[in-house]
């Protein structure tokens, strides 16, 4: 896969929507001021948005964090100088020093009058087991509400799969509960990772991210189960569809968008 020259940095484990067309920056609420393609490796406090349309489907990326981690830590180390063979994967995806940069980030899609968040991020205040990810307290709500998107005007929120990087901002903290960060959204989550983690309790980051950010959903009546059996594509309209990528985890979904002629 070689992205376009202003795609946004991807993260390896997410769905991922290719840019294409025109790309705005601006900062909202973090506090720092990036170039563009330029990443921070501060964590807390760091933002950026981008937006691109694919056809008649408008995309804005919300950046939650961009950490540089060792290769070793996803890669087998004897493989570590592959990335010198691709010059596109510097500086966006890898630092000179070959630093993977993992971003964390929400994709909000519009098409149709419908507001569709994909992936929710770590979110913030939410005890974790990873250092990096515990307690984190970012601008990601401001920034999303900067870019246009307001909690209470997202329609639908997809969950790709259910790792505790996917489902952070589903909620928020409010007087000592967990409660839906997006109250007038339908929350889409794969039936076969609901069935999983709500089951598995030995990785403690999905199993805490499945307690506070996953249950109250289903309490609160928010969640559509979707039936992501091999082959099955449901469509959510607008040219909208999911389907099965399951590996990555027991029901992985991915979401295409085609409309206007373009495939995302
Ligand atoms: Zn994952």
């Amino acid at each position: 896969m070689n992205p376009p020259k202003e795609t946004v940095i991807g993260h390896p484990v997410a769905a991922q929507a290719h840019a294409a067309g025109h790309v705005e920056e601006k900062h909202a609420g973090g506090q720092v001021s990036l170039e563009p393609g330029a990443v921070k490796s501060d964590k807390k406090g760091e933002s950026r948005i981008r937006r691109w349309n694919v056809g008649n489907v408008k995309i804005t990326s919300v950046m939650e964090s961009a950490d540089r981690i060792p290769w070793q830590a996803i890669f087998p180390a004897e493989t570590s100088g592959l990335y010198k063979k691709y010059d596109w994967l510097v500086p966006r995806f890898m630092t000179p020093e070959g630093q993977i940069i993992l971003a964390v980030q929400a994709f909000v899609l519009t098409v149709g009058g419908r507001r569709i968040v994909v992936d929710t991020c770590v979110g913030n205040d939410k005890p974790r087991e990873i250092e990096q990810c515990n307690n984190l307290q970012t601008a990601f709500l401001k920034d999303l509400t900067a870019a246009g998107f307001p909690p209470e005007t997202i329609d639908t929120v997809l969950c790709t799969h259910l790792h505790f990087d996917h489902v952070g901002w589903n909620t928020r903290l409010r007087d000592g509960s967990w409660v839906p960060t997006f109250p007038r959204a339908r929350y889409l989550f794969g039936r076969r990772d609901l069935e999983f983690f709500s089951k598995q309790r030995h990785e403690a980051t999905h199993r805490e991210a499945f307690d506070d950010s996953v249950a109250p959903i289903l309490d609160a009546g928010l969640a559509d189960i979707i039936d992501s059996d091999a082959g099955v594509h449901r469509e959510i309209g607008d040219g909208i569809w999911l389907e099965d990528v399951s590996g990555h985890s027991p029901g992985n979904l991915c979401l295409i968008a085609e409309c206007g002629g373009e495939r995302a």
